[in-house]
């Protein structure tokens, strides 16, 4: 599929509204709320954000800078066995990464109090139950779909004896699991999550926030509504999963008669030869599949941002995959497309050679040295121009040599031309090769009348070849990832068979290469276009001893050339 294809695909509706903007406008025009728009992004604070989350992310603020409206960070923290502050703090620079602010930061655990006092008045008005049935014995009764479920013994206990044992509960008075708050709502209802669902159970865990002080913790389906409403939220969006949990967000707002937000529902973003899940992606990092969870190959956004994708890029690829209603699956390469566009626009030129041979110019005079001309980014005048050393002996790439080469190589062989990029026309006249059969140097004359922006210099030849001076240019060890999973859809696997059997065993490969001097003194995150080769940023751990790099994308798709040549 190529690009202009991919973009009609996902092209917004005539009226140029996604369908929550439509919803949002409809909203504002009605007056209500003072016209206000009031989102939020509700992470649980268990793991790192990925490209998903960038998505909703990307919605939730996005509608808030449109519509001139709020939104608020929420930690979804409801869960303490999973839950930790370093989530925490990661979330929030991968947010502002993006280039996003929240209008106020909160915690569902700071509304435990209120939660709690919810859940007393659901008990007084006679709409929540203690009921000691065990797991096993709640998802029995609820039964199944197509038939009635069966009401627990413990369904009608007295208000009285529901509050005194919904107090002890969060005393503390009960070990884990003797018994649960549910809300009475309907055990025979066609949605399941209405047959009488669980609202708070027992834990003695710590929370990261409120330490040893709660020993029961509300459920995400109690906890998440209510936190809505008490920030005042008007939009909640969440992914479609939830759609079948709406009518128990709206009981729960009906019942407490409070501020009663609208839940919408989008699909989540998945995208090929990529796992989304973070339980999956906490597994590959625990499991050392890869280096932690900024490792350039995971889908986290912290690995895209060391991989050197941009904030920009991850926006527009957002805008571009727009708000659908049915769960559908995006193909990696618009991401990379995106990523690809960005830095042609942004990122300086610049010449390495990760699989270096020598090359000897002949009749160049060893102590000759000359520096040719180069723009920085043909793109983009104002970056202006740089000087690149020029010298007898230079590396260039070992695929840019062939001894017996096909039909239709334009690059280097013996008796042929070239031109080395930004200088002269060459001829290769003899090489030289190890015991092996290895070539090891590359021995050439050069025309001087060619020079480069020369104008005599009309002689044509087909091919160029990027190099770097052997004298001046610098070693660095280039990171050159690939997908980390081998198959468009990771997930899917054969019996005994999990996620990481698809994982791609060739998806790092390390390169000792040279790069041109002139990226030396640069700060970590910096982009280069490496002519011919594909984007490039310099990594986290790159010293001035030892320079390393990581390839963000080639500079075509070399994937959709194999689909296209498997048929
Ligand atoms: P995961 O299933 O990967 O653990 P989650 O939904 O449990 O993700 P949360 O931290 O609860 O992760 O999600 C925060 C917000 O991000 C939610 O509103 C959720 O709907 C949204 N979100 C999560 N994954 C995606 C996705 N793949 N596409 C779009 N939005 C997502
Ligand atoms: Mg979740």
């Amino acid at each position: 599929m190529d690009i202009k294809e991919k973009d009609s695909k996902l092209q917004k509706p005539k009226s140029g509204l996604n369908f929550i903007e439509a919803m949002v406008e409809e909203y504002l025009s009605s007056g209500k709320n003072g016209s206000l728009i009031y989102t939020r992004f509700p992470p649980e604070p268990n793991g790192y954000l990925h490209i998903g989350h960038a998505k909703a992310i990307c919605l939730n603020f996005g509608l808030k800078e449109k519509y001139n409206g709020k939104c608020n960070l929420r930690f979804d923290d409801t869960n303490p066995v999973k839950e930790d502050t370093e989530y925490v703090d990661a979330i929030k620079e991968d947010i502002r990464w993006l280039g996003f602010n929240w209008d106020a930061e909160f915690y569902a655990s700071d509304y435990f109090e209120q939660l709690y006092l919810w859940a007393e008045e659901l008990i007084k008005q006679g709409k929540a139950y203690v009921d000691d049935s065990n797991q096993e014995q709640i998802s029995k009764m609820r039964a199944v779909p197509t038939e009635a479920g069966i009401e627990s013994p413990n369904r009608n206990r007295s208000v009285e004896e529901n509050l005194t044992l919904f107090r002890q509960m969060r005393n503390g008075d009960f070990p884990n699991g003797a018994c649960v708050l549910r809300a009475k709502i309907d055990m025979a209802s066609s949605n399941m999550h209405l047959r009488d669902p669980v609202m708070y159970r027992i834990l003695h865990v710590e929370h990261h926030r409120t330490g040893a002080k709660w020993h029961i913790y509300p459920m995400y389906d109690y906890a998440h509504g209510q936190s809505d409403s008490i920030e005042g939220i008007t939009h909640s969006i969440c992914t479609l999963e939830f759609e079948v949990h709406r009518p128990l967000y709206d009981w729960f707002c009906e019942a407490l008669k409070i501020h009663h937000p609208q839940q919408i529902e989008f699909a989540r973003l998945n995208l090929t030869y990529t796992v989304m899940s973070k339980r999956k992606l906490l597994q590959l990092v625990q499991e050392n599949h890869v280096s932690g969870w900024d490792d350039p190959r995971m889908p986290t956004i912290c690995g895209y941002r060391r991989r050197g994708y941009t904030p920009e890029a991850i926006r527009n690829f957002a805008e571009m995959i727009g708000v659908a209603k049915r769960d559908n699956v995006i193909d990696v390469s618009l991401l990379e497309f995106c990523i690809r566009t960005d830095l042609n626009k942004k990122s300086p030129r610049t010449m390495a050679v990760l699989n270096p041979v020598k090359l000897i110019i002949d009749n160049y005079p060893s102590d000759q040295e000359e520096y040719m001309d180069a723009v920085n980014n043909p793109e983009d005048e104002t970056m202006g121009r740089r000087k690149i050393a020029f010298t007898r002996e230079l590396w260039i790439e070992r695929e840019d040599f062939m001894e017996n080469p096909p039909n239709k190589f334009f690059r280097l062989y013996p008796g042929g031309e070239v031109r080395l990029k930004y200088a002269y026309i060459i001829r290769c006249d003899a090489v030289v090769k190890d015991n092996n059969g290895t070539v090891m140097e590359i021995h050439c004359t050069y025309f001087p009348e060619t020079k480069s922006g020369m104008s005599e210099s009309n002689r044509k030849v087909k091919g160029t070849i990027h190099w770097v001076s052997s004298k001046y240019a610098r070693r660095a060890e280039v990171r050159l990832f690939d997908r980390l999973f081998s198959v468009p859809d990771p997930d899917e696997t054969q019996e005994g068979k999990t996620f990481l059997d698809n994982l791609n065993p060739t998806s790092l490969e390390i390169k000792e290469s040279f790069i041109e001097p002139s990226l030396l003194s640069e700060e970590p995150l910096t982009s280069y276009q490496f002519e011919r080769l594909g984007y490039f940023c310099i990594d986290k751990e790159s010293t001035d001893e030892k320079l390393v790099f990581n390839r963000t994308v080639t500079l075509k798709d070399p994937w959709a050339k194999q689909q296209k040549s498997n048929g």
